[in-house]
C-alpha cells in the first residue's frame, strides 16, 4: 500500500522561502508509486494553509498569511504514516514542531525534539560538543537581557575573542542575522542586528586565517553513515545570505580536493557529533580546514540541510551513488523505522 506522507514547508524563520524551495524539489522527487504525497505550507505567521492556498505558496515561493492556527490543524495530520518536516530555523527546526508531532504519535523525518532542539543553538551545540571533545572556534554567550542593561559587560566579552570576530544570533540558519566583525566600532551594530532575530547570541572567533569550508552528510538513525565531503568556494569575505542563494556566487567541489587523512577525519568528527547531539535521520555537518595550520574545526551541524536538487546535502549523497528520489525515500524508511 502506498505510504500517505504529509510534507511541511515554508514556516515562521528567516528560512520560509528556502524551505519552500527545498519542498517543490522534494515534492516532485518523491515517487509516486511508493507516496502519496500532501504539502501544506505554514504561512510566516505559522498558521497552516488549506490545499489551494498551499499549492499558490509553492508557486510564488512565499505564503505572507492565511491558513488556520497549527492546533486546528494538527488534527489532519492523523492518518498520515510519516511527516516531512522540511523546515529551517526556529518553529521548525529546532524541536517545536517535531514535539507536536511526537505528541501526536505520527513518525517524522529528521532528528526528534533533543536532537533538532540543541542542534538549532549554536550556544548548545557547542558545550555538548565541547564535552565529546570535538574541536571548534573559541565563543561567548550573551543574552538580550544583558545586552539591554549592561551593554559594556558583553562589549568586554566580546573582546575578550579579539577581532576580527563573527556574531551570531545562536538560532537560525542560512547566514540570516550574521556578521563578520572587524573591530570594536562595528560591534554595537552586528550585536543589535543579532539580538533583533534572537534573545541568545553566540560571539565567536574567527578561524586564524580565511577557512577552506568544507561540508559532509550524515545518514542514518543510531549506526549512521557519512557521505564524501564537499567544500564550498566563493569570493566573498564569507558565506552570506547574498552568496549562498545568488546563482553562480558559490560552487560546490565534491569531493573536497583535500588529502586523504582530513576527509577521514571530517568523516568521523561528522559521525561524533551526530551521535552526541542525538541526532537522527539526516544532518548536515560543517566544518572549517585551515590549510595554514591543519586546524579542522567543526561549525555547526543542521539537522534540515537544504534539500533542492542543487542543495549541497543531496549532491553529496549523489557523489556517493545515492541518486535524489533514492534518498528522500531512504528518509522516510529511517522515520518509519523503530529506534
Ligand atoms: P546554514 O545556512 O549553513 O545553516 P548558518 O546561518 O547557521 O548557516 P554559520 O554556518 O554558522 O551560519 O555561518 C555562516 C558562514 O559564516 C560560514 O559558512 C562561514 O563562511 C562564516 N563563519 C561563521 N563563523 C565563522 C568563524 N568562527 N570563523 C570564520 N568564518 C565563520
Ligand atoms: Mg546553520
Ligand atoms: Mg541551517
Ligand atoms: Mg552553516
Amino acid at each position: 500500500m502506498k505510504k500517505r506522507i504529509l510534507l511541511l514547508a515554508g514556516g515562521q524563520s528567516g528560512e520560509h522561502e528556502v524551505s519552500l524551495s527545498s519542498a517543490r524539489s522534494v515534492l516532485a522527487a518523491l515517487p509516486r508509486d511508493q507516496f502519496d504525497v500532501t504539502p501544506v505550507a505554514i504561512s510566516k505567521q505559522g498558521r497552516w494553509l488549506p490545499p489551494t492556498d498551499t499549492r499558490q505558496a509553492l508557486e510564488n515561493g512565499a505564503a505572507e498569511s492565511g491558513g488556520d492556527l497549527v492546533l486546528h490543524r494538527v488534527a489532519s495530520a492523523e492518518g498520515y504514516d510519516a511527516v516531512f518536516p522540511l523546515l529551517h530555523g526556529p518553529m521548525g527546526e529546532d524541536g517545536t514542531v517535531q514535539g507536536l508531532l511526537t505528541l501526536a504519535g505520527i513518525p517524522f523525518v529528521g532528528s526528534g525534539v533533543l536532537g533538532s532542539a540543541v542542534s538549532m543553538d549554536k550556544v548548545m551545540t557547542k558545550q555538548v560538543l565541547a564535552s565529546a571533545g570535538i574541536p571548534q572556534v573559541d565563543w561567548r554567550l550573551a543574552v538580550r537581557r544583558e545586552w539591554q542593561r549592561d551593554a559594556q559587560t558583553v562589549r568586554a566579552r566580546a573582546a575578550e575573542l579579539d577581532f576580527p570576530l563573527f556574531v551570531k544570533p545562536a538560532n537560525l540558519g542560512s547566514s540570516v542575522g550574521i556578521s563578520k566583525v572587524g573591530g570594536p566600532h562595528e560591534l554595537d551594530a552586528a550585536l543589535d542586528l543579532a539580538f533583533s532575530l534572537d534573545r541568545r547570541v553566540i560571539l565567536e572567533a574567527m578561524t586564524t586565517h580565511k577557512p577552506r569550508e568544507l561540508e559532509v552528510g550524515v545518514l542514518g538513525n543510531d549506526a549512521p553513515t557519512a557521505s564524501p565531503v564537499g567544500e564550498l568556494r566563493f569570493a566573498s569575505e564569507f558565506y552570506d545570505y547574498e552568496t549562498k542563494y545568488t546563482e553562480g556566487l558559490a560552487e560546490i567541489h565534491i569531493p573536497a580536493p583535500i588529502s586523504g587523512d582530513v576527509a577521514r577525519r571530517v568523516r568521523e568528527l561528522a559521525l561524533s557529533a551526530f551521535l552526541a547531539l542525538d541526532c537522527a535521520g539526516l544532518a548536515r555537518v560543517d566544518f572549517f580546514y585551515v590549510e595554514e595550520t591543519g586546524e579542522l574545526l567543526l561549525n555547526e551541524v543542521n539537522t534540515m540541510p537544504g534539500f533542492t536538487q542543487t542543495s549541497m546535502y543531496p549532491k553529496l549523497w549523489e557523489a556517493a551513488g545515492i541518486g535524489y528520489s533514492e534518498l528522500v525515500t531512504r528518509l522516510v524508511e529511517l522515520a518509519l523505522e523503530q529506534r
